[in-house]
C-alpha cells in the first residue's frame, strides 16, 4: 500500500528526517494562516499516489497570495475535491539528490540507492547512466552498518558537514523501511539547500500489503480508489476494474477471465467493467450485481466454472436480485458447474439465458451490446 506524500513525510519528520514546514489543507486554507505559518514563496502539492506529479504541473510555486488563490482554484478542479493540497515553505535549492531503500530480490539483500543527479528524471538517469546510481547491499541482520553509511556518502560525492547529516539521514531512512515493513522508503528529491543543510523534498514510502495488519492505523480510503464503485466493492472484498465498453464482464478465476476477456476484445466489443466473484465472492453475488449495474454497459456477461463456486446459489442470488428490483440491462450467463442443471432452471424462471458453451455466451453478449466490429 502506497501512503501519500504527507502520510510518508510525518513518518519521516518522526523518525528525524528533516521535511519542509508544511500545512496539509483539504480545502482552500485562510490565506492569513499560510502567510504566518508558512510564508512566501511557497509550494503547493497536489495529494495523488500517481508520480510524476511535477511534470504534469501538479507541483506549483506560489509567489504571493494572489498566485496562491489562483493556483489553489486550479489544482483543486484537477482532483474533484477528493484529495489534499500540501501547502509547505520553499526550499531554496542548491542541488536535488536521491536516497532510496529497497528490495533487490535477485541480490537477496536490501539495498541502498543514491545518486547526486535526483529530481524529476531520475529514471531517465537510470536508464541512460546507471553508473551514476551508487548502489549499497544492506543485510537485513545487521542493518545499515555505519561504515556502509559512510562510504556510500562518499561515493555519492558528499563531504564535510553534509557527509555527517546524510549518514544521518540514510540511517534514519534505513529505519523506516524496517519498522513500516516497507518495500520502498525513497526520497526523490533529498534537497541540498543553499545553506548546506538536507532536507526530504519529496517522499514516496510503500508498506507490503501482508503486513498492513501490523500497521491498523493505515486504511484505504476513497482517495485511493478511481471510482465509487471501486470502492465499495473493495470494502466488501470483491475486486472491480472500470474500464470504458459495452459488455461488464463478471468472472470466477483469472485463467478464465483472461480467456473471455480476450474473445470478448476479438469479436471486436469493449470490456465495460471487471469483477472477480470467484472464491469466496460467489456468494456475494448480489452485491456484486448491485456494484456492475452502476456502471453505464450496455450488457453483462457472467461466466464461472465452479466446483465450490456452484452454478445454483449463484444462479439462485440473482434470480433474488431480480424478483426485487428488474435488470436494466440483459444479462447472459454461461455459469456451469456444480448445480449447472439447476442453475439453468433458475434463471429460465426469471427470463435469463443459460449457455452452455462460453463462446456462445460471449457471441450473444456482444450482439446484445450491439455488435463487435468483426460481425
Ligand atoms: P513528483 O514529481 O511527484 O516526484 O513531486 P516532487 O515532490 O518530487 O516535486 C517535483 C519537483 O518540484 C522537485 O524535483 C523540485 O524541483 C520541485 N520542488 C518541490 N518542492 C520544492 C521547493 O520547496 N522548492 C523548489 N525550488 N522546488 C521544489
Ligand atoms: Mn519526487
Amino acid at each position: 500500500m502506497r501512503l501519500f506524500e504527507h502520510q510518508a513525510k510525518r513518518i519521516y519528520a518522526e523518525n528525524g528526517i528533516p521535511v519542509p514546514r508544511s500545512v496539509l489543507t483539504e480545502s482552500k486554507p485562510d490565506i492569513a494562516r499560510i502567510k504566518e505559518e508558512i510564508g512566501f514563496p511557497c509550494v503547493l502539492k497536489l495529494q495523488t499516489l500517481t508520480g510524476g506529479r511535477g511534470k504534469a504541473g501538479l507541483i506549483r510555486i506560489a509567489h504571493d497570495e494572489a498566485e496562491f488563490s489562483e493556483l489553489y482554484d486550479l489544482l483543486w478542479q484537477r482532483d474533484n475535491g477528493l484529495f489534499a493540497i500540501l501547502v509547505e515553505e520553499c526550499v531554496k535549492i542548491a542541488q536535488e539528490l536521491y536516497l532510496s531503500v529497497t528490495v533487490d530480490p535477485v541480490a537477496g539483500y536490501v539495498v541502498l540507492l543514491g545518486c547526486a543527479a535526483g529530481g524529476m528524471d531520475i529514471e531517465t538517469l537510470a536508464a541512460e547512466q546507471p553508473e551514476k546510481i551508487v548502489r549499497e547491499c544492506i543485510d537485513v541482520r545487521f542493518g545499515l552498518r555505519p561504515y556502509q553509511a559512510n562510504d556510500f556518502a562518499y561515493r555519492m560525492g558528499l563531504r564535510g558537514a553534509s557527509l555527517k547529516e546524510f549518514n544521518r539521514i540514510a540511517a534514519s531512512l534505513y529505519g523506516v523501511f524496517d519498522k513500516m515493513d516497507a518495500s520502498l522508503a525513497e526520497i526523490n528529491p533529498l534537497f541540498l539547500t543553499e545553506e548546506g543543510s538536507l532536507v526530504a523534498g519529496d517522499a514516496k514510502l510503500i508498506l507490503d500489503d501482508n503486513a498492513m495488519y501490523r500497521h491498523p492505523e493505515f486504511s484505504k480510503t476513497r482517495q485511493y480508489y478511481s471510482s465509487d464503485m471501486e470502492f465499495e466493492a473493495a470494502q466488501l472484498g470483491i475486486p472491480y476494474v472500470q474500464f470504458e465498453g459495452d459488455v461488464s464482464l463478471m468472472c470466477a478465476g483469472a485463467g478464465l477471465t483472461n480467456t473471455v476477456y480476450d474473445m470478448i476484445i476479438r469479436s471486436g466489443a469493449k470490456v465495460a467493467s471487471y469483477l472477480e466473484f470467484g472464491g469466496p465472492n460467489y456468494r456475494k453475488t448480489k452485491d456484486a450485481l448491485r456494484i456492475t449495474l452502476q456502471n453505464q454497459s450496455k450488457v453483462i456477461l457472467m461466466v464461472s466454472y465452479g466446483s465450490i463456486a456452484r452454478a445454483d446459489v449463484i444462479a439462485e442470488d440473482i434470480a433474488a436480485a431480480i424478483r426485487e428490483k428488474p435488470l436494466d440491462r440483459p444479462l447472459v450467463t454461461a455459469l456451469r458447474g456444480v448445480g449447472e442443471e439447476r442453475a439453468k432452471e433458475i434463471l429460465a424462471e426469471v427470463g435469463l439465458e443459460w449457455y452452455f458453451d462460453t463462446e456462445d455466451a460471449v457471441r450473444r453478449a456482444v450482439e446484445l451490446a450491439g455488435g463487435g466490429d468483426e460481425k
